[in-house]
């Protein structure tokens, strides 16, 4: 069967434990659902027992890679739990990631609460 929903999923360093810990949440629609992820945030994962196509690292390309692919209207939301108590390098991929989003009015979440909205309205 084909995975009719495309879901990006991005965790910073200080958040990836909780993003794990989201998707295992909603891991029946999750399974459903064709899922990209950034390098480090993907192995995450897959070590969890869920399957992603994983993409460069975020600070070396992976968040443009994703907004390449909202450009190209190729996703359906973009999971993306940002840690706002920390710096980041890429911090200029990152702005461009939720720009594209807005440019292409991809669903967005940046916290659990939004992205539990998002998941409990995503029909697969
Ligand atoms: P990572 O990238 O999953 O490779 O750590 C996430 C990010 O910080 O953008």
């Amino acid at each position: 069967m084909e995975k009719s929903k495309k879901i990006a999923l991005i965790a910073h360093d200080g958040k990836k434990v909780e993003l794990v810990s989201f998707v295992l949440q909603h891991k029946a629609i999750f399974l459903k659902c064709k899922i990209l992820a950034t390098g480090t945030t993907g192995s995450h994962l897959e070590e969890a027992g869920v399957p992603v196509t994983r993409l460069l690292s975020g600070p070396i390309g992976g968040d443009a890679q994703i907004a390449a692919k909202v450009a190209e209207k190729e996703m359906d939301a973009v999971i993306f739990f940002r840690d706002p108590l920390d710096k980041h390098p890429h911090e200029p991929d990152v702005q461009m990631l939720m720009r594209l989003c807005d440019v292409h009015n991809v669903p967005l979440a940046t916290n659990p609460a939004t992205a539990k909205l998002i998941m409990t309205s995503i029909t697969v």
